[in-house]
């Protein structure tokens, strides 16, 4: 059976590249009908932190990454000894001071079909002697890694292409300590719009900060597997559909660039399509962030915001901006706006709009547009005439959802007030 893991170092968030790997073993494993384990190699007790550990499991979860097995490398460092003891045991490696090294044997080809690329092949007279376990008695990487993939049953290690060169190494461990070997598959690295490999530089590169940043997970986890594969001429393709399709045979060889104008499009796709009412929930504590509701608030009232504006926007964040004049209690124009309205004689136009809109009963769509277009036809004015100026007034913006539709979530009294704040009227 097909059993894979993703590894990560807790030494700082999950960054999208780790997330991608994980990712992708984690559609190797579903593809396969096999496992996926998650081993937190915390080995390095002075850079590993418990927040960064708990912000990983965290954000796997909200990935929706779930895990078959969990463990920990700092919980394991009995077995990792007695493995070097072994070794030693056997003449494979020796002791140097409180540290164990495997001998390295010159002169051999060590090679490996990797499943993503080719052949590859290093020659051991580039391998130093590997330290195995290191002086203050914690292992080394390769070792634990090595001693863990092994006797979890790992089948195949895929992980980033900054490994290759540890593969060689690793295999040469493998045989020491008599384990079979498995399948290795290096994924190329992602590298930002500028071709260099993706960094802080380079801006939000933690999971955590996308999420923060209003993308929904199954939007990230979309966008994440494209980088690198593809299901063919399909953009949008859920977790379930993608496993069934996944086949890391073609994955490409070549980087994978990020292009955050693509994932805020894909964004835009899913929260387009997301459940009205789940969205209100992820923009509730947002809007609550803002001090734009408070802690009682009108939830319906919400959920129709978000309805009007749910294909409007690219990220939940966008929510605030494009939104948040519905929310305000004042309005306020920008000069360039006031000097917009003011310049067009539209003080009566207004004046009766806001007084017919006032009486108007029920005050919702449909009576909205009904008091609009039969005020436009009564002035001669053509209703494109009065749009635009109309919405400036109400929401301080010349783009939007309908007019009509966006005064009845506005509701009457904001509607009225900023219609009559306008020109004074
Ligand atoms: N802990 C290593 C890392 O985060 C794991 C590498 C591997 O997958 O073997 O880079």
């Amino acid at each position: 059976m097909v059993k894979v893991r993703f590894a990560p170092s807790p030494t700082g968030y999950l960054h999208i590249g780790g997330a991608r790997t994980a990712l992708f073993n984690w559609m190797y494993a579903k593809a396969q009908g096999g496992s996926f384990v998650l081993r937190i190699e915390d080995t390095d007790l002075e850079r590993s932190k418990p927040e960064y550990e708990a912000e990983i499991l965290d954000s796997m979860k909200w990935l929706g990454l779930t895990w078959d097995e969990f463990y920990k490398q700092s919980e394991r460092f009995a077995i990792y000894k007695e493995q070097a003891e072994k070794l030693v045991a056997e003449g494979k490696a020796y002791r140097d001071g409180t540290a164990v090294l495997l001998k390295v044997e010159k002169g051999r080809l060590v090679r490996f079909d990797d499943l993503i690329r080719t052949l590859i092949e290093f020659n051991t007279d580039e391998i130093k002697d590997q330290v195995l376990m290191k002086s203050d008695g914690s292992p080394a990487y390769s070792f634990s890694c090595v001693v863990d993939d092994a006797l979890m049953g790992i089948t195949h290690v895929i992980r980033g292409e900054d490994h290759i060169s540890n593969t060689p190494k690793q295999i040469l461990i493998y045989e020491a300590l008599g384990f079979k070997v498995p399948k290795f598959g290096h994924l190329p690295l992602i590298m930002g719009a500028d071709g260099a490999r993706l960094s802080k530089r380079f801006g939000a590169v933690a999971v955590t900060d996308y999420r923060g940043e209003g993308f929904l997970p199954e939007a990230l986890v979309n966008y994440l597997m494209l980088l690198g594969w593809s299901p063919g001429n399909q953009e949008i393709i859920g977790l379930q559909n993608a496993c069934a399709k996944f086949s890391i045979k073609k994955v490409n060889k070549t980087a994978a660039q990020f292009n955050m104008e693509k994932l805020k499009w894909t964004n835009g796709q899913y929260i387009k399509a997301c459940d009205t009412a789940r969205l209100t929930d992820l923009i509730i504590p947002l809007l609550k962030e803002e001090g734009l509701i408070e802690a009682t608030h009108d939830r319906a009232h919400i959920e129709a915001a978000v309805q009007l504006f749910k294909g409007r926007m690219l990220t939940l964040r966008d929510f605030l901006e494009r939104a948040g004049f519905i929310f305000v209690k004042e309005l306020s124009l920008s000069e360039e706006i006031k000097a917009e309205l003011g310049a067009k004689d539209l003080a009566r136009a207004f004046g009766l709009l806001a007084e017919r809109l006032e009486k108007a009963e029920p005050f919702d769509t449909a009576a909205a547009e009904k008091v609009f277009r039969e005020l436009v036809a009564e002035l001669g004015m053509a209703s494109g005439d009065l749009v635009h100026p109309v919405r400036l007034a109400i929401s301080a913006s010349t783009i939007g959802p309908g007019l009509f539709e966006t005064m009845a979530v506005l509701g009457r009294e904001r509607t009225v007030g900023r219609l009559r704040a306008a020109f004074n009227t």
